[in-house]
């Protein structure tokens, strides 16, 4: 037996996610079963627990985009037992059970090695959120932006993504613009790297299609008007990395930047993004990454404590990163 989040729904009872224990037996198919050692509390997964937007597409599921643990049984030629592994995405905690349990059975394809130098818990402290932080990175260096051209702006600086972005483009030598709703955080943010902290109610009013030029790039998980107005102000040649939708999935711009300053809208995926890419960026991860920085940002919290905090997570309530202890 072991624990595990399950989310299920029916017209008696409705939507509801509760901890529960499970028996080995009914785990879904795949060819690894890993023994989870940490989870994680990602903006989708707090969306999957509140049932507040259609993460889950079959029922009953064990939510948990993300886990960290170390390999019980393997058919996969990639990987044996006992070594650790980190998972991210691939419809995993939508389609196929996820994270938020003790132990996972899944395809071995979609399993990463965990890099040297990475525990199971910084690999959570991390998790989709940071991986995507890193991809949104690698879109902006791919398309030329280096430190030179100018600085980036990151917006929902104090969440996840952000928090993290920031963490590493200071640590690459970028200047960091942060937009923050939380003008309390602006210490915390400084202290992760970022130079300036720009207010986030510059950012929701209808803007112009174009403003002064400001920012040589830019890291955005808020969509919307935001993402709008973050165009409006890229710089000649600018790069934005998008891959959020915390304030809409909605996107009030017009084609200005794109065709008169040629700025480039650089989508970002990590749920299907292929094998060699996420091994590449949990290799930079590891390499560029202050874990100093990434335990400032980190808290701490058990399995039955993501119902709690899942809530708080869409509010944006929560600063940085959650790591969920599943044996706890
Ligand atoms: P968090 O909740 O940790 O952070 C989101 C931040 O956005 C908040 O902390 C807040 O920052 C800001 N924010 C929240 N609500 C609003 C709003 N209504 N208007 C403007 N800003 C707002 O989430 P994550 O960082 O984990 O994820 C951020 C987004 O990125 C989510 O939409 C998530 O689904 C998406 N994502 C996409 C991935 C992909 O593969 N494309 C992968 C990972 C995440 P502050 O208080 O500083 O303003």
């Amino acid at each position: 037996m072991f624990n595990s989040i399950l989310i299920d729904k029916d017209d008696a009872d409705g939507y509801r996610a509760a901890l529960q224990q499970m028996d080995e037996a009914q785990l879904p198919d795949g060819d690894v079963t890993v023994r989870v050692l940490y989870s994680t509390l990602n903006y989708k997964d707090a969306l999957a627990i509140t049932g507040r937007g259609p993460v889950v597409r079959r029922f009953p599921m064990v939510p948990g985009i993300d886990f960290a643990g170390v390999i019980e049984q393997s058919d996969s030629a990639r990987h044996r037992v006992g070594d650790l592994v980190v998972l991210n995405g691939w419809g995993v905690g939508e389609t196929h059970w996820g994270g938020l349990a003790q132990k996972a059975r899944v395809n071995g394809d979609w399993l990463v090695p965990l890099p040297n130098g990475i525990s199971p818990r910084h690999a959570m402290a991390i998790g989709t959120a940071g991986y995507t932080a890193m991809l949104c990175i690698m879109a902006l260096q791919e398309h030329g932006v280096t430190p030179d051209k100018g600085s980036i702006v990151v917006t929902g600086a104090a969440g996840g993504v952000g928090s993290i972005a920031i963490a590493l483009l200071s640590k690459l030598g970028y200047t960091v613009e942060a937009v923050t709703g939380r003008a309390q955080e602006a210490t915390f943010l400084k202290s992760l790297g970022a130079a300036e902290i720009l207010s986030r109610d510059e950012f929701t009013a209808p803007g112009k299609p174009l403003v002064r030029e400001r920012w040589a790039g830019a890291i955005d998980v808020v969509g919307s008007r935001v993402l709008a107005n973050v165009c409006a102000g890229m710089r000649y040649g600018g790069v934005v990395a998008a891959c959020g939708l915390a304030g809409g999935m909605d996107f009030p711009a017009t084609v200005a930047p794109f065709i008169l300053r040629g700025v480039t809208l650089a989508g970002i995926d990590s749920v299907m993004c292929p094998y060699e890419r996420r091994v590449e960026a949990w290799r930079q991860l590891a390499e560029h990454l202050d874990l100093a920085k990434l335990d400032q940002l980190t808290e701490e919290i058990s399995l039955a404590d993501a119902l709690r905090v899942a809530p708080a997570l869409l509010e944006g309530k929560v600063r940085g990163r959650v790591v969920i202890d599943v044996n706890r």
